[in-house]
């Protein structure tokens, strides 16, 4: 099995961070492996990089290993405002990366369309279906990627799943379910051409635990998978 020494991936392979908002378990491990870490940019729209800058990297919650905020600032990172729908180039890496707003319940989150080349790669940030959000931003983001899944360039979309479909829409907080999920699929295939989606690759993040309701949602997910997609759950990498 091909494995890599944790601090190697952080030091080595992470060359840069887009962060979709600011919310604990999105953003701890990024704060409490900091001093471990080498320079790097952090990419985000303004309100995250703001959370950021006044709730973690303050010297009051940990030290301010960034270049704003809190003096001294350390100046380990660079906080990079995105605009949205603006193309901004990822430096360091020879990406493209463009910011688009999503709603998760009372915060705001973002997902990013990532290109390389001609090959693009969506990821989503927690998010809620626009039906329970009262919002048009997942139904934007799907009439922008449209023409990227006819052409064939959009590679994959990684998307939360938090919940199973048990879960009532008034405690989703801002979160997707199975069915949800591909109701929005359905949504996206309907600005397609037929069969589009067949075969297109569905990575599915953010599943909470317990165990035993990630190992129900996925059997959730693949029951009610009638568009044919691929459906790819990763898993943790194993220490070594
Ligand atoms: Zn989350």
């Amino acid at each position: 099995m091909f494995s890599i020494p944790a601090e190697q991936v952080l030091r080595r392979y992470i060359k840069e961070y887009l962060i979709s908002h600011a919310n604990l378990d999105h953003v701890s491990s990024l704060i409490i492996n900091s001093p471990d870490d080498t320079v790097k940019n952090i990419y985000a729209l303004a309100n995250c990089i703001e959370t950021i800058k006044t709730h973690y990297f303050t010297w009051q919650s940990w030290a301010n290993f960034a270049n704003e905020g809190g003096k001294p600032a350390l100046s380990k990172y660079h906080y990079q405002v995105l605009n949205p729908d603006r193309i901004t180039p990822i430096q360091n890496i020879l990406m493209t990366a463009q910011a688009f707003p999503l709603s998760h319940a009372n915060l705001s989150s973002t997902a990013f369309l990532i290109r390389s080349n001609d090959a693009f790669l969506l990821y989503l940030g927690d998010t809620g279906p626009d039906e329970v959000e009262k919002s048009n931003n997942l139904h934007n983001l799907w009439q922008t990627i449209a023409p990227l899944i006819k052409s064939k360039k959009l590679k994959g979309i990684m998307i939360e799943t938090s919940f199973l479909d048990e879960q009532p829409d008034k405690t989703l907080f801002g979160h997707l379910t199975p069915q949800w999920l591909m109701k929005e699929m359905d949504e996206l295939a309907s600005l397609t051409v037929k069969g589009a989606l067949i075969g297109f690759k569905l990575i599915i993040t953010h599943v909470k635990p317990p165990q035993e309701n990630i190992e129900k949602i996925k059997v959730q997910l693949k029951a009610e998978n009638s568009l044919k997609l691929i459906l790819i759950f990763p898993g943790k990498g194993v220490p070594v």
